[in-house]
Parts: C-alpha cells; structure tokens; sequence
C-alpha cells in the first residue's frame, strides 16, 4: 500500500481519524492556516525556482497577493493579519536567502518509493547539496512558536525525508535535516543515525501492515482531538453516544446499516440540492428543522 508521513502520523494518534480521511475520504472544510502553509509555501518554490537567482522582494509579494483569498478566513480582521505575517515572512526569507556555494537541487520534490512491500510517498521542500558534499533537506515552517532541539531530534517526519533523500540519491551518506521556521528567519538542524532510519523504516512497513490487515478502525483520544476535523461523526465525541457504547455488541450492525443508509441517500439527494441553490443563487436554506449552507467548496452543512 501507499503510505506517507502525514498517514502514518494520523493512524498511530488515532486509526477513526485515518479512516476518516484517507479510506473515506471525507471532505472537511478548508482550515486558513492550510491555506496559508500551502500558499507561503508555492511563493518559495516559486523564489527558488531559478537559483541562485532569487525574483525581486516585489515579483515575490506581487505573486502572493496574486493569489490571496479572503473567504478563506472567518472574517477580515483575521485575513488581513495573514496577509501582513505572510509579508513579513516573505520579506524575511528574501532577505536571508544566501545561496552561497551551495546548490538547490530539488524543491517541492514528490517522492514515491519503495519500502519493502510498500510505496513511501510525500513532498520535501528542498534539497541542496553542500560543496563538501553533503545533502540538506529544508522543510519550510509558518507556524508561530519555535520546537525546543529536543523536538526536532525526535521529529519523525524529518527521518521519513532523510529515507527518501538517501534513496533518490544513493550516494548520500550525510543528510543534514534542517527546520527553516519563516516567521522566526530561524534555522533548527538536526541529522539521524543509520539506526535511527532503520527504525524509522520498521516503523512506517509496520504501520502499513497494520493498516492494511486492519477490520476495525477504533477512534483513539488524543490531545489533538480538539482540532480534529471529523468530531461530528466520532463517537468518542458525538453528544447523543455515550462514552460507555460497547461497539462490539450487535448494536454496532444497526449503527452501521443506519449510516450506510443515510450515506447513500444523501449522496442521492445532493445532485439536487446543487442544481436548486445553483439555480436560486444561495448557498443557504433555513427550515424548522434547522438549515443547510453550501461552503466554497460545495459542500452541504447542516445545522
Ligand atoms: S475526535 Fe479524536 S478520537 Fe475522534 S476521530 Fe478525531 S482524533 Fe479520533
């Protein structure tokens, strides 16, 4: 099976959630700092796309603008303090930026390969290689708070990176990993041992397996439960099922039936349901038993 970092990090907090987004693929609304991530993130692509020639500050800042969307964001005040941070992060990086003796050789580098019976895919934002010859993978960051060495010793995401660059580029035995955190112009580096891939490896084949011959996918609490995208269909977190609901019994297969039922009705219904809002222009309808709104992505929501 095909299996990334960001999928093997949802199944171990928690397997619901996984298959809620990469069996199910439910669509969940566009989060702003998803936007914002992606979007820093195609202005550097952009800006290192011809190094060691960096664009002017101004192409840069025009191409960001260029791509703004305000409805992303719950209201103006907020869009606009995102815009003005993705500035600054913007002006910071280009004024940092000193290519010196080494070489980008690939940015926004996807990356499918082969991990035992398994493909290991994902994207590294760039990799250079040093004039001593080693290798640095940057992974870009526009989050605001800065992880202690500790954490970046231990991030899992930068070994899976290191097991790709050293399999695209076999010849590379020193692979520095290094956090650029935009926001801050701070560069956090760190290196993982040939034991440490190796674990790194078990890892992720034994969490594909898993996924793999799993029947149940179960919901496991964590601390990120808060900002999971799917509380509403978490029985851990719907109001109406008790925390004590024993999913073994036959009470599971009623569930079940019921779910599939209304899913597919649903999926009957929303053709229609788009050609009336379409027609009548809304993207909202109220009844007595409450009120359906279409986001930016044609999604329906009840409330
Ligand atoms: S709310 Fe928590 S337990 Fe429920 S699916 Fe999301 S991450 Fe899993």
């Amino acid at each position: 099976m095909r299996i990334s970092y960001s999928a093997f990090d949802t199944y171990t907090k928690c397997p619901l959630k996984y298959k809620f987004q990469y069996i199910d693929y439910i669509k969940v609304p566009e989060k702003p700092e998803f936007f914002f991530g992606s979007l820093i993130h195609l202005v550097v692509q952009m800006a290192l796309r011809r190094d060691p020639i960096i664009p002017p500050i101004s192409d840069l800042i025009k191409f960001y603008e260029s791509k703004w969307r305000e409805d992303i964001f719950p209201d103006k005040l907020t869009a606009d303090q995102y815009l003005d941070s993705g500035r600054q992060m913007i002006t910071k990086f280009h004024e940092d930026y000193k290519p010196g003796l080494r070489k980008v050789i690939a940015s926004e580098k996807r990356f499918q390969i082969p991990l035992e019976n398994h493909i290991l895919s994902g994207v590294i934002d760039r990799v250079d290689k040093l004039p001593f010859g080693a290798y640095e993978i940057v992974d870009y960051k526009t989050s605001k708070s800065l992880p202690s060495q500790e954490d970046v010793d231990n991030d899992k995401q930068l070994a899976t990176y290191a097991i790709a660059v050293q399999t695209l580029w076999p010849e590379a035995r020193d692979v520095r990993l290094t956090l650029h955190y935009l926001k801050h112009g701070q560069l956090l580096t760190t290196s993982r041992t040939s034991e440490q891939i190796e674990q790194m490896k078990f890892a992720l084949v034994e969490t594909a397996n898993k996924i793999q011959t799993a029947k149940n996918f179960r919901p496991r609490e964590n601390q990120f439960c808060d900002w999971c995208d799917y509380k509403h269909l978490c029985p851990k977190k719907m109001n109406n099922v008790s925390e004590s609901m024993n999913i073994e019994t036959k009470e599971i297969d009623i569930l079940v039936k019921d779910y599939i039922s209304c899913y597919k009705k649903i999926a009957d219904i929303t053709p229609q349901l788009q050609t009336h809002f379409d027609q009548e222009k809304i993207d909202k309808f109220e009844t007595k038993l409450g009120t359906i709104t279409r986001d930016h992505q044609r999604n329906f929501w009840v409330e």
